[in-house]
């Protein structure tokens, strides 16, 4: 089995590369990967860049360079949900992609012909992430994952988001990693712990809580890995 764990930025990957320790390097598209064996399991671990289109590259690379058959994504999110509070657990039910707008012609946001507005999670991974959860006393919000190319500092915004998609959560690489997974028949697993709830404060507040919400995050896909590979 060769599991891909993903991020966005180098905080995302960074605990998860020091829990490890040892690990070979190689430079591919652009792009550092980390490759281990991990419990007798191969790992490859690698941070895309921030948004759509990078994590694409990154995702697409894992799967078909790699050859990664299972894609488990740690990193943070701005919470729209009033219950997630910084440093809280959200799971990806499904995602979407907030900022496709071709409204104008008659199709509903976050759709273009040929796709789906919703991409649905792995089911399986997700009963995993609960049982994680249980034997870690966490609480492990499930939701919708609104994905987007910009970072979010703005209640309007943030309440256009919730509304129209019912959204929980909001980053910039969630949705483009689903729909990778999802073509190439890959069972992934978006996490996320927040960092801000994307309002004024939101730069200030990712700033401060980046890293620690970045580490509860990778810790948790850590626990994620011992459950698949048990
Ligand atoms: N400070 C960074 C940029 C961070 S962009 C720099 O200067 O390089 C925000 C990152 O965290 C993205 O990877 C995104 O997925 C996630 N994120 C956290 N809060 C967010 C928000 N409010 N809006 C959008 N993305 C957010």
């Amino acid at each position: 089995m060769k599991i891909a764990i993903m991020g966005a930025m180098p905080e995302e990957i960074t605990p998860i590369l020091e829990r490890i320790g040892e690990y070979k390097t190689t430079k591919y598209a652009n792009n550092i990967y980390y490759e281990t064996s991990y419990k007798g399991c191969e790992l490859v671990i690698a941070y895309s860049k921030i948004g759509k289109v990078f994590s694409t590259l990154t995702a697409t690379s894992m799967i078909e360079h790699f050859g990664c058959t299972k894609l488990l994504f740690s990193g943070v999110a701005g919470g729209i949900n009033p219950s997630l509070k910084i440093g809280d657990l959200i799971v990806a039910k499904k995602l979407v992609q907030h900022d496709l707008d071709i409204t104008v012609f008659g199709h509903p946001m976050g759709f273009v012909p040929g796709g789906s507005v919703f991409i649905e999670s792995d089911k399986e991974f997700i009963d995993i992430a609960k049982d994680v959860a249980k034997e870690l006393g966490k609480t492990l919000q499930e939701g919708v994952i609104a994905t987007g190319d910009q970072f979010v500092h703005d209640s309007k915004v943030k309440d256009a988001i919730a509304t129209h998609f019912n959204a929980d959560a909001l980053e910039m690489e969630g949705a483009s990693v689903a729909v990778v997974c999802n073509a190439l028949n890959t069972p992934f697993f978006i996490l996320r712990a927040i960092s801000d709830t994307a309002d004024t404060d939101a730069s200030f507040s990712f700033d401060e809580f980046m890293e620690s919400s970045a580490i509860i995050s990778a810790e948790f896909v850590m626990k994620m890995v011992d459950k698949i590979i048990e």
